[in-house]
């Protein structure tokens, strides 16, 4: 599935930017830093699908990759959040922008919502996992950078996350684990991709 063509279509600074939505897309969502665009760029085997950019401002946008030729479905790299000193303004037009998609968009078949195993959920994650329950968007907690913490902490921060998982509606029980150092669960991650678009 991902051994085929994948290019990047297009950003999305508000909802008039979307793409029609002509096929199913499976977004990737998580905290400024949490190792979003590594993970990407792993799944995909490309060294730069996604760019390893933490500018502020670049972030508050939806970027769409398109898979297989023709066209399978599509990857949506969904804004960073958290970030410190992001300006209310920036925080405000986040969240607008996010909830407008994950409402409105139909073809939208799961997220993916990464946590860094060294921090564990946060309350602005457990913020989105709130937005996509309200949207009926289910979803997967991935936890990255699994490379940076002992086997005791992983499998303490793995249980802890599934805990919440359960309070959740629209999460999928299953944690999965990620590296994209060592390629930990990234094959098991593809599935959940394979999974969900069918
Ligand atoms: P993004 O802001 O979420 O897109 O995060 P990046 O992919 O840019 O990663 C942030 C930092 O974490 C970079 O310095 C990466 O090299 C590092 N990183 C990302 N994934 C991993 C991983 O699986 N293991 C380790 N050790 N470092 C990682």
């Amino acid at each position: 599935l991902f051994s085929g063509p994948i290019a990047f279509l297009k950003s999305a600074p508000s909802l008039q930017f979307l793409p029609e939505p002509e096929v199913e897309e499976i977004a990737f969502a998580g905290r400024s830093n949490v190792g979003k665009s590594s993970l990407l760029n792993k799944l995909t085997n490309r060294r730069d699908l996604a760019r390893t950019s933490n500018t502020p401002g670049r972030t508050q946008e939806l970027n769409f990759f398109d898979v297989g030729q023709p066209l399978r479905f599509r990857l949506v790299d969904m804004p960073g959040y958290g970030f410190a000193k992001a300006p209310k303004e920036v925080a405000r037009k986040w969240r607008f922008l996010v909830n407008d998609y994950l409402r409105g968009r139909q073809v939208l078949k799961r997220a993916l919502v990464l946590v860094d195993s060294r921090h564990g959920l946060k309350d602005i994650d457990r913020e989105v996992m709130k937005m996509l329950d309200d949207a009926a968007v289910s979803y997967h907690l991935v936890l990255t950078k699994a490379d940076k913490v002992k086997a005791s902490e992983l499998q303490e921060v793995e249980k802890r996350t599934a805990e919440e998982a359960r309070k959740h509606p629209a999460a999928h029980p299953e944690i999965v684990t990620t590296s994209s150092e060592t390629g930990l669960g990234i094959d098991r991650l593809r599935r959940a991709v394979v999974e969900a678009i069918g």
